[in-house]
């Protein structure tokens, strides 16, 4: 039987099925008038066990998964904290004559029925996550434990109706080679968490699990078509296999080159680097053969806390950071926070268009004891490796200036206090606003390199909000406008004798490596294949890329380019 959901999270699997159910046994139990004041401190009690549960799985996921994941699970908390969800279950108890976990159940329904009304499909996915911290509360209640997790004694591809984000964050990954749910949805948040643990998943399938598929049951999943198998006949079988062991072979060859020079075959050499957004990533990124870090993203050091990082706290971070990197440079983004990320602990008062707003530089640039604070720390760990620090958001000349000013402030306390430093760091910039481009030239006279932030500079360059799945698809960075901006600014930066690198999420894409490298980009930092673009860079000539990038900068809609880098590709593999 072949299936069609919607793809989530990418890979290939094929495996036996374990069946994923929903084992919570909740009994509606009425109680007396005399029995109310005793189910409310239950209620108490369960809610403060759930806390303390979950304030531990968050603590587990940042370390082990991410700082962003690990979000997730904080807003869960927050649930926990809110006095009128938990107000809302006590009246229940009270008004209904109802047991503890017959309030939550109930409660955890009404947000259920209202969020499966929303036309948002955001919106609606967030009804997961209540029903994920009402089994948690039941669970606490009750003393039944969630069955499900961890029985596993081989590698599975896991299917049932919906898994929560705190059941996903608590598989055991050796044992689980896919998911296949029946609901939730490309925006939930188990979505965004099977992503970040690269576990294939495909959801949606809009079928009633157990009328499709049956405990040890072979299933062949492709989380990046959205395909399921049931039970597939034997052709489907052998033509997957196949795809299975092409890519093993494929891995296996990209292996051998972690280690070796990224240079294209006419001897042009690019450095090629890592984006790093969590403590978490870094024994990845120490052997990943990468010749450094291109992008820490500091913000996550402040995130899903409740005050701001002390100096020694941060001093600490990155020097844990510089000393893994053992001499290979490591370039610190100074807090880019504002736009979507918030900070509950700092006074950031709400904004028309928060993307435009107080964000980045501009809030360092007005909190002044927080941007100290910030520098004096990366400043120390500099003592210890190789440390670059990067301005984010950068928009008008006077930000740099004002920025390197207070650095050196910071650096003359530093002197002054005999803590020692790397007085020769080198400084740069983000160039993610066209402002930044148009005025590179002056730009550049002021720092040591600049960094494109394509995430950025495309929603700022075509005016598409990176976050509004509506219009994701005028969201492109092959679009000439995006195109002729990265060109400008990588001359300028070269008129200015600087060097130049990405960090926006083109430079992880292989379609658009060769463009990069003819237009004569010095530096990619990658938050994915890295192995496939190193492989790239080694595969191409420097001088054929120029012509390429020559050509691209002569079309005039993105498909074309996409059309003409594509059919690139298409060439060499059928030459090879
Ligand atoms: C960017 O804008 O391209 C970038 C790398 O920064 P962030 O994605 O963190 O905004
Ligand atoms: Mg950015």
């Amino acid at each position: 039987m072949k299936l069609q959901g919607v793809p989530v999270s990418q890979g290939i699997a094929i495996g036996r099925a374990v069946i994923w159910r929903n084992d919570l046994e909740i009994k509606e139990a009425t109680i007396e008038p005399g029995e109310v004041e005793r189910e409310i401190a239950r209620l108490e009690q369960g809610v403060d066990k759930a806390k303390r549960q979950l304030a531990k799985l968050h603590q587990q996921t940042r370390e082990q998964v991410g700082e962003e994941e690990a979000g997730i699970l904080f807003v869960h908390l927050t649930f926990l904290q809110d006095p009128d969800f938990i107000g809302e279950m006590k009246r229940r108890i009270e008004a209904e004559l109802v047991d503890a976990a017959t309030a939550v159940q109930k409660e955890v329904e009404h947000f259920e029925q209202l969020f499966a009304m929303m036309d948002d499909e955001y919106i609606r996915e967030r009804a997961t996550d209540i029903r994920d911290v009402g089994n948690r509360l039941i669970q606490a209640l009750t003393g039944q434990e969630n069955k499900r997790l961890f029985h596993f004694s081989e590698p599975v591809i896991i299917v049932g109706e919906d898994l929560t984000p705190s059941e996903i964050v608590q598989l055991p990954k050796e044992f689980v080679l896919g998911i296949v749910t029946m609901k939730g949805a490309d925006t939930s948040h188990s979505a965004i968490l099977a992503r970040s643990l690269g576990i294939p998943t495909v959801m949606s399938l809009k079928q009633k699990t157990d009328q499709i598929v049956s405990h040890g049951d072979l299933v062949i999943m492709n989380g990046t078509s959205g395909e399921v198998w049931i039970r597939p006949n034997q052709q489907v079988l052998a033509i997957y296999q196949e795809i299975l062991d092409k890519e093993k072979k494929l891995k296996q060859q990209l292996e051998q080159i972690r280690f070796l020079p990224t240079i294209t075959k006419d001897g042009h050499k690019v450095k090629l680097l890592m984006n790093v957004g969590g403590l978490q990533e870094m024994e990845d990124v120490v052997s990943s053969g990468t010749d450094g870090i291109g992008l820490f993203r500091s913000e996550f050091l402040f995130m899903n806390r409740e005050q701001l990082p002390s100096e020694e706290e941060q001093f600490i971070a990155y020097l844990e950071v510089v000393q893994q990197m053992d001499g290979r440079p490591t370039v610190i983004r100074t807090l880019d926070i504002g736009g979507d990320k918030h900070l509950p602990y700092l006074n950031m008062p709400k904004e028309m268009n928060p993307f435009l707003g107080c964000r980045a530089i501009r809030i360092s640039l007005e909190h002044l004891v927080l941007f100290k604070t910030q520098l004096r720390a990366i400043l120390r760990a500099s003592h210890f490796g190789k440390v670059l620090i990067m301005f984010p958001m950068i928009s008008h000349l006077e930000q740099v200036r004002q920025a390197k000013k207070i650095l050196r402030e910071t650096q003359e306390e530093l002197k002054n206090e005999g803590i020692a430093f790397d007085p020769h760091l080198e400084i740069g910039i983000m160039i993610e606003v066209p402002s930044a481009c148009l005025i590179a030239d002056a730009l550049a006279k002021e720092v040591q390199f600049f960094s494109i932030g394509t995430n950025d500079l495309v929603q700022y360059v075509l005016a598409v909000d990176r976050m509004n799945e509506r219009i994701q698809h005028l969201y492109n960075y092959f679009h000439p406008a995006v195109l002729k901006l990265i060109h400008q600014v990588i001359q300028a930066a070269h008129r200015q004798k600087i060097w130049i690198g990405m960090c926006g999420e083109m430079a992880s894409d292989p379609q658009a490596t060769e463009l990069l490298v003819g237009l004569g980009l010095d530096e990619f930092s990658v938050s994915s294949n890295l192995l496939q673009i190193k492989q790239k860079i080694r595969s191409l000539s420097y001088a054929e890329a120029v012509q390429v990038a020559h050509h691209v900068l002569t079309l005039n809609t993105a498909q074309e380019v996409q059309h003409y880098l594509l059919s690139r590709n298409k060439d060499k593999s059928r030459i090879k």
